[in-house]
């Protein structure tokens, strides 16, 4: 089958898609009843809890959300603290920060309406191309295409285009496009066919064994009339991911609590409380870093700090990590009483106090290295 010939068969390819999305749509939280329209609020949370995130791991998350704030006023009125600390664990903070200052100003600006058109969605802060497209679709009905890493692997294959991405990406974009009616038109549904390309690339086209034989659109696909399927879409080579190295310092008080701190806003995990780390966050060489004099002048107070065996590793989007964790105990007066800025944890109260996981993995071995103090007694 040529690219012609699938691109002719455009209109065959939704009605069949939309026919099997009938019969075969996940049932998700922030998806409509059949028949329903789904709110606005609903989808916009979980499109943006769904960049760079999987749906597994965004359910509970996004069950937190709605329960404590059920609509977007309830979200704008909470304390940007309080929702960085419910986010803590599903990564990528900037989102948060983000989805705080949306609900402000759909709450503030827009009487708590989200706009339905495409364009005036982008105006809104953390809503990129393929947010406004995805909410403009789902929540409103509107032409919009909407193109994530599963649609991509769908269009590659269903046009056996074999340009590698990121190189292939406009084109993808193009030729999903292609499948949608020409002009707006009411009768379309444009929700349901992006949901339906998302849902068929996550349960049928799926990344190394497509499951072609279930497939609705298997007549009109290229790469599997080709023997394709499995091999596309092509990717270039990845560039392969630097490691960074730091210290972390975990610092403890006789009475079994540990020092935390609040990130700079800017930047990687900006304002996420953190057990006090350093030397990791710029852009370091990959032999930066892991020197004991280099480590102890970051340290938050001076104390008799001691590095445990091993380290913590973690991986970013961009680079890999790896902290040597120092541990002390705070002194009694005077050398170092009170460090500034910072604050006091509770070793129990630790997993509700809203770590990112390279954190919480920077407890759990500190916490395994070493026996918390018993608390003191009568103070
Ligand atoms: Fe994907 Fe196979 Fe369906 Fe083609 S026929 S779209 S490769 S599952």
């Amino acid at each position: 089958m040529s690219l012609e010939a699938s691109l002719n068969r455009r209109p065959e390819i939704a009605e069949g898609l939309l026919a099997w999305y009938d019969r075969h749509a996940r049932v998700l939280p922030w998806r409509a009843h059949p028949g329903a329209w789904p709110d606005p609020y609903r989808v916009w949370l979980s499109e943006i809890m769904l960049q760079q995130t999987t749906v597994a791991s965004v359910i509970s998350y996004f069950d937190t959300f709605t329960r404590r704030w059920p609509d977007v006023h309830a979200l704008a009125a909470a304390p940007p603290e309080e929702v960085l600390a419910a986010w803590a664990g599903l990564g990528y903070y900037a989102r948060a920060r983000n989805l705080h200052a949306c609900a402000r100003a759909v709450s503030r600006d827009r009487a708590g309406q989200f706009p339905r058109q495409e364009a005036a969605l982008r105006h809104l802060p953390g809503i990129g191309p393929y947010t406004a497209a995805a909410i403009a679709a789902i929540a409103f009905g509107e032409r919009a295409s909407v193109v994530d890493g599963n649609v991509e692997r769908v269009t590659a294959r269903l046009f056996a285009l074999e340009t590698p991405l990121p190189t292939a990406k406009a084109a993808l974009r193009a030729l999903a496009e292609s499948l949608l009616p020409p002009a707006p038109a009411p009768a379309f549904r444009y929700g349901d066919f992006a949901q339906a390309m998302m849902d068929l690339g996550a349960t049928v086209c799926v990344p190394r064994r497509p499951r072609c034989a279930l497939c609705p659109l298997q007549e009109a696909c290229a790469a599997r009339a080709a023997g394709l399927a499995k091999d596309l879409p092509r990717q270039a080579p990845k560039k392969a991911r630097p490691t960074r190295r730091g210290a972390a310092f975990w610092l403890t008080r006789p009475d079994g609590a540990v020092l935390l701190r609040r990130r700079a806003e800017k930047g990687l995990l900006g304002g996420m409380l953190e057990v006090p780390s350093a030397g990791w966050q710029a852009a370091l060489p990959d032999d930066g870093g892991g020197d004991p004099a280099t480590d102890l002048a970051a340290a938050p107070v001076p104390a008799d700090w001691i590095a445990l065996p091993g380290v913590v590793r973690h991986t970013f989007t961009h680079f890999h990590l790896e902290l040597v964790v120092w541990a002390a105990e705070l002194e009694p007066r005077p050398r170092n009483e009170r460090p500034s800025g910072e604050k006091w944890v509770r070793f129990e109260e630790l997993r509700e106090a809203g770590l990112p996981s390279v954190m919480h993995k920077v407890a759990r071995h500190a916490l395994n290295h070493l026996a918390p103090s018993p608390p003191a007694s009568g103070k």
